[in-house]
């Protein structure tokens, strides 16, 4: 099973191919890939459903930051199926601007 974490952008990014704004199912792969949900401009993971065998200990997963730094997401818009990547920046612990790349 290959994981990621979850990043909901605020604002959502708009596709690059037919501006629907995406808000959901951005993933990465530059953290720690332990499923982790992030929203925009919100400093500790978000709530979210855990399958029992995989649920971290909710203390520690509720006190989590994201470490300063830049990273790359990227989904398929729900829309047209395109391929959109984004960089997410991460200053003073929380992710706080998000930039749309061109493919
Ligand atoms: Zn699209």
């Amino acid at each position: 099973m290959s994981l990621y974490d979850d990043f909901y952008p605020d604002p959502k990014v708009d596709c690059i191919n037919c501006g629907h704004a995406i808000g959901t199912n951005w993933q990465s792969k530059d953290l720690d890939c332990i499923l982790f949900t992030w929203k925009q401009g919100i400093k500790n993971p978000i709530p979210k459903k855990w399958d029992a065998e995989i649920r971290p200990n909710l203390d520690e997963y509720y006190k989590s930051e994201l470490p300063d730094g830049e990273y790359e997401i990227y989904t398929n818009c729900e829309e047209c199926g395109s391929w959109n990547v984004a960089m997410i920046k991460v200053r003073d612990g929380i992710w706080n601007e998000t930039i749309q790349q061109l493919a």
